[in-house]
């Protein structure tokens, strides 16, 4: 089970304008910008707009017009930023064991390049 969603974490400081962040694409339920520490040429990250801490809570809890905002914005981006035609890794760290350092839901674009086994 996912841990209680702390409303001061770093995405919800940027959701609230109270933190700038390079913005992509933005929905009604979602907002993609480019990752402030990228480890490839494009690094972008997607988050939805409520308060979920990983795909555990958001996938249980979550409306089904939150959740299709929310992939449809993770192609849309992907497509903004120009890495749909050569190819991109998609990755999400949920938990613990996965060094999730922030605990809002994120998917990782990476791309702009050949990709390594592992990103993050
Ligand atoms: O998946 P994980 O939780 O480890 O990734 C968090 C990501 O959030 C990192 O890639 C980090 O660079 C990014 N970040 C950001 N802007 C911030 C704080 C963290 O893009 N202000």
């Amino acid at each position: 089970m996912a841990a209680a969603y702390d409303s001061n974490n770093i995405f919800a400081k940027i959701l609230r304008g109270e933190i700038p962040c390079k913005k992509v694409h933005e929905t009604a339920h979602s907002l993609a910008f480019h990752d402030i520490n990228p480890l490839s040429p494009v690094h972008v990250l997607v988050i939805p707009k409520g308060p979920y801490v990983g795909f555990d809570d958001f996938s249980a809890k979550a409306s089904n017009d939150e959740i299709a905002d929310y992939v449809k914005a993770i192609g849309d981006a992907a497509r903004k930023v120009g890495v749909d035609a050569d190819g991109y890794r998609l990755l999400s760290n949920c938990g613990a064991n996965a060094n999730q350092e922030v605990p809002h839901l994120h998917v990782h674009i990476f791309g702009g390049r050949v990709l390594g086994r592992m990103l993050k």
